[in-house]
Parts: C-alpha cells; sequence; structure tokens
C-alpha cells in the first residue's frame, strides 16, 4: 500500500519555499504616478508638453503592441506622442531622413525608433542619425559608448529595467556573480556594463557559448535574455540564484520566457515573473528617460550617470 511520507505533507526543512516573485508592474506603476505628477506641474507652470515620437516600419505584429502599449502608457501620464508608421519597404535614405528631420525638430524630446526593423533595413546603423540627446532608448552608440565609460547619458531601458527589479533582491551587487545569456546591443550588451558598474563580475554567453549550463551554475544571478523559449532550467541555476528573465515567447496560451519557470520556481531565491516583470519596467523606464531628454533640452539640465540614477527612481527637476 502507497503510505504518504511526512515532507509530502509539512513543508521542513527539506523543502525550498517557493521563489519570490519580482513583479515590475507594481514599482513600474509607481515611476509612472511620479512622472505623472511632474508632467501636471509643468503643464500648471504652463510650460511645454514633453512630446515622444515612436517610428514604426511595416506590420509586425507583436511590434504593434508594442508601439500601442508605449503610446498608451505615455498619454496615461500627460505626455504627447506622435506616430510615424512607414511601410516595410521605406528606402533607407527616407527613414534616414525622418530621424534627422526629427532630431531637429524643436518640440520633439524623444525619439524611439521600434525595432526590429524589417529586412533588408539596418536598424542600429541607422539609429547613427538620431540626435542622442533624443535617444530615449539608450541604444545609439554615443549612448551605449557613454554607458561602457560610467559616463551620463540616456541609458537602455529594458536592461535599466532589469537591474532595478535586481536591486531590490539584492541591493549591494558587489562581488556578486552575474551571468548573462545573449550579448545584443538592445539588451545583453548594455546590461553587461551594467553589472559591471555595479561590481558584479560578470559571464556573458551566447549561441556559440560551450557548456552554457555547466558555465550558468556557479551564478548568484541569472538575466536570460536569449530569446529562446524555456531555455533555462534548473540545471542551469545555482540553488538559490536570482533570475530576471527578459525573453517574451507568443503563441500557445500563455506568454512565457528564456526560464522554465515551473521547473525552477522551488529552486531559486527569486525570479522575474512573464508577463509582469521586466516588460511594465521597460516602458517605465522609456517614459522616465524621455522626461530626463526634456529637461536636458528645455533646460540644459546635465544627463545623470547611471549611479545618479539609480538612487532615486525620479530625478529631481
Ligand atoms: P537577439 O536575438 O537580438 O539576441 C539574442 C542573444 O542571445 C544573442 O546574443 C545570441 O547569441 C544569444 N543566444 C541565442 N540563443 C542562445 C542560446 N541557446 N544560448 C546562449 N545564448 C543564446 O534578442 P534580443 O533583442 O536581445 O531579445 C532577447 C529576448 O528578450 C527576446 O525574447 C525578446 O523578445 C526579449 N525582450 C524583452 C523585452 C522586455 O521588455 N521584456 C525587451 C527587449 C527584448
Amino acid at each position: 500500500m502507497h503510505s504518504l511520507r511526512i515532507i509530502d505533507v509539512f513543508p521542513g526543512p527539506f523543502m525550498t519555499p517557493p521563489a519570490r516573485l519580482l513583479c515590475g508592474r507594481t514599482p513600474a506603476q509607481r515611476i509612472q504616478e511620479a512622472l505623472k505628477k511632474r508632467i501636471a506641474t509643468l503643464h500648471r507652470e504652463g510650460r511645454a508638453k514633453p512630446r515622444l515620437d515612436v517610428i514604426w516600419v511595416g506590420e509586425d505584429a507583436p511590434s504593434h503592441i508594442y508601439v500601442q502599449r508605449k503610446r498608451q502608457a505615455c498619454q496615461s501620464i500627460g505626455m504627447d506622442s506622435q506616430l510615424h508608421h512607414f511601410p516595410a519597404d521605406i528606402p533607407e535614405a527616407t527613414l534616414r531622413s525622418h530621424l534627422k528631420d526629427l532630431s531637429s525638430h524643436p518640440q520633439v524630446h524623444g525619439v524611439l525608433l521600434q525595432l526590429p526593423l524589417p529586412t533588408p533595413l539596418p536598424g542600429f546603423a541607422i539609429l547613427s542619425e538620431l540626435c542622442p540627446y533624443k535617444d530615449v532608448d539608450g541604444l545609439t552608440a554615443w549612448s551605449q559608448g557613454q554607458l561602457a565609460l560610467g559616463l551620463p547619458a540616456l541609458f537602455p531601458c529594458t536592461p535599466l529595467g532589469c537591474l532595478m527589479l535586481l536591486r531590490s533582491a539584492i541591493e549591494d551587487l558587489r562581488g556578486v556573480h552575474a551571468t548573462v545569456i545573449g550579448h545584443s546591443p538592445l539588451v545583453g550588451a548594455p546590461m553587461v556594463h551594467m553589472l559591471i558598474s555595479q561590481g558584479c563580475t560578470v559571464t556573458v554567453l551566447h549561441k556559440a557559448s560551450k557548456n552554457p549550463e555547466k558555465l550558468c551554475l556557479t551564478s548568484d544571478v541569472v538575466i536570460a535574455a536569449a530569446g529562446a523559449r524555456a531555455l533555462v532550467n534548473r540545471q542551469w541555476l545555482k540553488p538559490g540564484a536570482v533570475v530576471i528573465d527578459v525573453g517574451i515567447h507568443r503563441g500557445g496560451t500563455h506568454i512565457t520566457g528564456d526560464v522554465d519557470s515551473t521547473d525552477v520556481q522551488d529552486h531559486v531565491q527569486a525570479i522575474t515573473p512573464v508577463p509582469g516583470g521586466v516588460g511594465p519596467m521597460t516602458i517605465a523606464m522609456l517614459l522616465r528617460n524621455c522626461l530626463i531628454a526634456y529637461e536636458h533640452l528645455e533646460n540644459a539640465r546635465p544627463f545623470p550617470t547611471l549611479h545618479q540614477l539609480l538612487r532615486e527612481e525620479i530625478p529631481p527637476l
């Protein structure tokens, strides 16, 4: 006859509690509320409204969702937003000249080029036309270079959101071993610079890495940004690790991430949910960058360094 063992019934020292969920929705909401108050003050003082212009090329469905979300978020905090939608076959020269025009438009404070662009348009190369002071996604060569050098700039939204969530689990990151899976200019590469700036020892994994599970297994922190569904399971993770799951995979009944959350949930200390983790923080960071760009362009306020930015959720006006 089957008999229950005591550890099947009572959680005891043999059972690991489920991971703490590092939700992004609540902090993102808090940041957006604070930004909304700032914009209301600007309005009361009769000052210009911050404005974010979004460029969307082609008909890619996920890009459409992201563009809509970003514009709705602008609207919800009282920020102006204009959409510039172009067909997938727009000549590269036309797109470049549009970015140049927006760069010099006096009423535009932030410009976002929704990536990826349809083939063969080279997204990151075209961004060289964008004035880095309006680069609210923090993706131009200037912004990324400033980040790598520890200098002030507008910083990439997704890694910045990841860093804020990570610091809510581990306040002092000095000496922490972090592994970043993926090294794209959008997420992985700037994430590496941010972690190094916080004093982490960083391992970077990518498609060509050999034995990635083994390399990841000694890490205190894992940032999964490979764009590969359920790539990371408990065999990749040290017990008690903190995991930031950046991946977004649509299709099927659920949106899922790069981490097999069911497999790891009683193995790790904390993990971001998908959806509701990094995504909302990305949007909050974008809005915050837009207000920083506004203050820089309208009032010659210097950009903050990453350290200054992390000291407060909303930089003072
Ligand atoms: P990308 O395709 O540009 O880059 C992927 C990187 O991962 C590359 O460096 C590649 O070498 C590496 N990689 C791929 N497969 C790997 C594997 N099996 N092992 C190790 N490394 C591997 O993707 P991206 O633009 O950086 O986006 C990554 C993921 O993050 C995607 O799922 C994307 O949808 C998601 N994303 C989410 C947000 C958000 O706000 N939550 C924002 C941006 C991107």
